[in-house]
């Protein structure tokens, strides 16, 4: 695990090399025009500035990515992003405006943006041929009586739909009301149809069930810890401790979400199990795959004429 005292944490000019050289690996491209044609501008006031002989704009390793409009310090931005990463339940944006030393509110926009680049831009299927999808709905906020707004019933509580691969990935999205449309869209978006589908015996999965390659179901609540295994071995294990990894977070480190932010909660959680130490991602290779998303899209290289 890289030390928190590391340089690129620390210290300014450190953090600006950091990020040049995982945004340019090889040759620095433009990221307005996609032109290698650049060069690094000279003067004390200029540090940091490339020009493009191709489109004449100006950049910076900034330029493109969720750290453009902010006036953070990459060595905070490079801190919180490795902080984010690799605390198993996650970290507050309290925790953060104290560990920084930046306010609360940028502290909260810095976890937000973060969190934009957990998201996996192009995500591939899960399951396949042979393999085994888990899904399952949960229901999550408002449940504390003495909170406001409090309402009565699972229907003025958000759900979450995950789908889980065995000892593999997940993909969860929030949804208002899972229904047996919204379900069905997000499995045949998210799973290949060739998998087998594991899930409880909610009306919900009946009528997408049948699209897979074969769909089996458990019981819920037959033991204490409400897992069954059924009689073909099949369990929902799998996806019932993403949620329970998800709560218990939500619970000790976030406390409150609101609703149009509760995705960005989702995917965190979904971003640290699909790069989790149990299929071989280090502290430190998780940073590099989340500094690598605030990128952005990546314009492809263009030769100069
Ligand atoms: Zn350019």
């Amino acid at each position: 695990m890289t030390a928190l005292t590391a340089p690129q944490f620390t210290n300014e000019t450190a953090a600006i090399a950091h990020l040049e050289a995982s945004r340019w690996p090889d040759e620095v491209n433009c990221p307005h025009c996609g032109s290698l044609n650049v060069h690094r501008m000279a003067g004390k006031t200029q540090a940091g500035y490339f020009l493009c002989n191709d489109c004449r704009d100006k950049f910076t390793c900034r330029t493109g990515t969720v750290m453009e409009r902010s006036h953070i310090p990459i060595h905070k931005w490079l801190l919180a992003i490795h902080l984010l990463s690799s605390s198993k339940a996650g970290m507050s944006a309290h925790q953060l405006h104290r560990m920084l030393g930046v306010t609360y509110k940028s502290a909260w926009f810095l976890t937000h943006r973060i969190r934009e680049a957990m998201k996996d831009e192009n995500p591939t299927p899960l399951g396949g041929e042979g393999k085994t999808v888990q899904a399952d709905e949960t229901y999550y906020g408002n449940s504390s009586k003495r909170a406001k707004g409090y309402k009565k019933g699972h229907r003025h509580k958000q759900q979450i739909v995950a789908l889980v691969e065995p000892q593999g990935r997940v993909r969860a999205v929030h949804v208002k009301t899972a229904t047996a449309e919204t379900v069905r869209n997000i499995l045949v978006t998210n799973a290949h149809r060739t998998s087998e589908l594991h899930t409880d015996e909610s009306k919900l999965y009946v009528a997408v069930g049948k699209e897979f390659a074969d769909h089996k179901t458990v019981e819920h609540g037959i033991n204490q810890r409400g897992y069954y295994v059924g009689k073909d071995g099949q369990t929902t294990n799998a996806v019932e401790n993403f949620f329970g990894q998800f709560k218990r977070g939500m619970v000790g480190v976030y406390r409150k979400c609101e609703e149009q932010h509760l995705q960005r909660y989702v995917t965190e959680y979904e971003f640290r199990h699909n790069n989790r130490t149990g299929l071989g991602v280090n502290d430190t290779m998780r940073a590099e795959t989340l500094l690598k998303g605030i990128e952005g899209k990546r314009l492809t290289y263009r030769r100069p004429n």
